[in-house]
């Protein structure tokens, strides 16, 4: 049967790349869009603005590789630019999915902007790159577990060995991305009445997002209201890595931990004294075996 191909007429979906800086996201963004890419600009700014399209099984996708950040906190050039997509705040449209790249060697500083863009209540996938780094340090990230902890879909890519970019392919074609709509409680770190006001003016549902507006979209009107948004953002980073540090712990699995007990076993059985007296043992039992409980 021929392949079914998207009709021209039919707008792409958008799927945005999103990540700290340096954790793979060119990478990946290159080996998806391979030759088709243009590079334009963000209005107003110098920060370059890469677009792609990715052609799977006769669908097309539109895919965009954002600045690197470190957080949904607009402190350069480039983090206003990944705040103001992904809050609706830019001329730039919203992207229909979000895939995060995440380092593996920094899983903590990965999981905080994570955290915040599950808050946002973005249709979000996990992807927990430079697995092969990963490997070498003897570290393992249980997938199952940090799934269960964040409920969004994760995959391991080595994106420098091409490996794990056909699983990528395969969750953007099938959208099996998920919005999970809350890490923290917004209300635990400003005002839930502020928040009600807000997404009432704004029309919005998202309770992060209207604390997101206030914290940085609003700053000068809210300068007359009188109330810290330094402190609230100070607390929310607080409660993000308290929370943050107890999954790690669950998840994040050093296998020499795991080595420690065989090399225990190895000192012992090695050693040039306990060694002979551990084989002797051994022979012991086996001779006893043959001649002893073989009679009965
Ligand atoms: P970006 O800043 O997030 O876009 O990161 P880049 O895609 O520019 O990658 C940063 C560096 O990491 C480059 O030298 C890549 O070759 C390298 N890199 C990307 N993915 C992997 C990976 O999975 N494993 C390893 N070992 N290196 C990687």
């Amino acid at each position: 049967m021929p392949e079914q191909t998207q009709s021209p007429l039919v707008k792409p979906l958008k799927i945005a790349i999103i990540g700290n800086p340096n954790v793979g996201k060119s990478t990946i963004f290159n080996q998806l869009t391979g030759l088709s890419q243009k590079i334009g600009n963000y209005p107003g700014v110098t920060v370059d603005k890469k677009i792609g399209m990715m052609n799977y099984q006769g669908s097309t996708y539109e895919i965009i590789d954002l600045p690197g950040t470190y957080s949904l906190y607009p402190n350069s050039e480039d983090e206003i630019i990944a705040h103001r997509v992904l809050n609706q705040l830019s001329e730039v449209e919203r992207p229909d999915y979000v895939l995060m790249v995440i380092d593996s060697l920094q899983l903590s500083r990965g999981m905080f902007l994570a955290s915040q863009l599950i808050d946002l209540g973005l249709n979000l996938a996990l992807v927990l790159n430079m697995s092969d780094l990963a490997e070498k340090h003897d570290l393992e990230i249980k997938g199952f577990e940090l799934f269960k902890a964040l409920g969004v879909p994760i995959l391991n890519t080595d994106a420098r060995g091409s490996k794990g970019l056909e699983q990528i392919r395969e969750l953007i074609h099938q959208k099996n991305f998920s919005k999970k709509s809350q890490f923290l409680q917004v209300d635990d770190f400003i005002d839930s009445s502020l928040l009600q006001d807000i997404k009432e003016k704004f029309d919005l549902s998202n309770d992060y997002q209207a604390y997101q507006i206030l914290r940085f979209g609003l700053k000068d009107k809210i300068d007359s209201l009188n109330i810290n948004l330094e402190s609230a953002q100070l607390e929310e980073t607080k409660l993000r890595y308290r929370k943050i540090t107890g999954i790690i712990e669950k998840v994040l699995v050093k296998k020499e931990d795991r080595k420690e007990s065989s090399n225990t076993i190895d000192k012992i059985i090695l050693h040039p004294v306990f060694g002979y007296l551990v084989f002797a043992s051994i022979l012991l039992v086996i001779f006893q075996a043959i001649f002893a409980w073989a009679t009965v």
